[in-house]
């Protein structure tokens, strides 16, 4: 058994205090806990054996507010249903509640918080396994997916040390929507632009995103999506309906004008990357273009440039370059039908 010191955060001040103390003293971003079910699996499974643990639930950024220019700020302590549910937000950014719903579970989402969904690590069964070399969990020891099972695993954007995936939906609808993280430590506030918080592994895969060990993440903020409200979809394949995490997911939006051609498009990918995918040329090549198959499939295409399978024999994910592809045409041909808005929980 592995002993932790566990104390309660009141105070943002006093906790970035204690986040920037030097060497033993300090609490890294990894060890705070918000819904516990990430931080607390991983600990089960011997994987992170933090000294002490923060709990961040009586500290104040909990809403999920309308600014004035219309976007939305999440607070980072916000749990995912309170997000996906909240009224303002279903209607103004469906494509976020939808993707959210997609997620986990009821009783999860009512735990989990809007940052902690973020900080969220990799599902990959490689890494999950304390009795097996993981370059994301102890650098330099090696990554048994290359010659193994990589269903899960990624097809762009990999490297020779790590072929993981960041398995959280709602990241793939805030990549989409071009959401802002806000962060605060010692040092002062600065914003991460979504497409830069998470990172590709490259030869450091131990680091899922630009978050530095002392800063606490206090809101996302969703820039106004109004434009894209009447025409979204959060398409998610998965090896069972419900409760599984994305094999290949979409996050697709359009602005389309009174006589149906693109004024402007965002796609992103889940279960494809080590981070939620997106390449802003696949989008731009759908600027002024009809909204038809042959449209999004040049869109899809450019944006699965590149792609490469993973992985040996059964286990190979090769299925899954012309699973994405042909899944972010539906994607876009369901959002040029119009949103249909997810009343319930998982649907797909
Ligand atoms: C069975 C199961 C199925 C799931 N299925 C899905 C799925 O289909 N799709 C999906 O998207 N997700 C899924 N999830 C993941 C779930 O969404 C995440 O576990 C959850 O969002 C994490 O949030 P949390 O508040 O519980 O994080 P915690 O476990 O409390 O924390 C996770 C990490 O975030 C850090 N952290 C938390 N808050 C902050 C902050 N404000 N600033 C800096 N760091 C912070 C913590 O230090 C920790 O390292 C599933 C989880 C489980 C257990």
């Amino acid at each position: 058994m592995n002993g932790f010191d566990y104390s309660v955060a009141t105070d943002v001040d006093a906790l970035l205090q204690q986040m920037a103390a030097p060497g033993a003293a300090a609490v890294d971003a990894s060890k705070l806990i918000a819904g516990g079910t990430n931080l607390l699996d991983l600990m089960k499974e011997n994987l992170v054996r933090p000294r002490q643990i923060v709990d961040l639930n009586r500290l104040p950024p909990q809403a999920i507010e309308r600014l004035p220019d219309g976007a939305f700020r999440l607070g980072a302590l916000a749990r995912n249903a309170a997000t996906a549910y909240h009224p303002e937000l279903r209607e103004q950014l469906p494509l976020l509640s939808t993707a959210i719903l997609a997620g986990a579970s009821a009783q999860i989402r009512n735990m989990a918080s809007n940052g902690g969904n973020l900080m969220q690590r990799t599902r990959c069964h490689y890494f999950y396994d304390a009795g097996v070399p993981c370059n994301k969990r102890a650098p330099g020891t090696g990554c048994p997916a290359l010659d193994g099972l990589a269903r899960q695993h990624a097809i762009v954007g990999a490297s020779d040390h790590c072929i993981a995936t960041h398995p959280s939906d709602m990241c793939v609808a805030l990549a989409a929507l071009e959401a802002v993280v806000h962060v605060r430590s010692v040092r002062g506030a600065r914003q991460i632009a979504f497409a830069d918080f998470h990172r590709l592994p490259g030869d450091q895969p131990e680091l899922d995103n630009t978050l530095a060990p002392d800063e606490l993440i206090e809101a996302i903020v969703v820039p106004p999506s109004q434009h894209y409200a009447a025409h979204s979809a959060y398409l998610k394949l998965r090896e069972r309906l419900s409760y599984a995490f994305a094999l290949v997911s979409v996050a697709a939006a359009l602005d389309l004008d009174a006589d149906g051609r693109i004024r402007s498009a965002r796609i992103a990918l889940g279960g494809v990357a080590h981070k939620p995918w997106r390449d802003p040329s696949a989008e731009a090549l759908l600027v002024g273009a009809p909204a038809t198959t042959a449209s999004f499939d040049r869109a899809a295409a450019q944006l699965l440039q590149g792609a490469q399978a993973q992985g040996v024999g059964p286990g190979s994910n090769a299925f899954k370059i012309p699973m994405a592809r042909r899944a972010v045409v539906r994607a876009l041909a369901t959002a040029a039908l119009g949103t249909v808005t997810n009343t319930g929980d998982n649907l797909p």
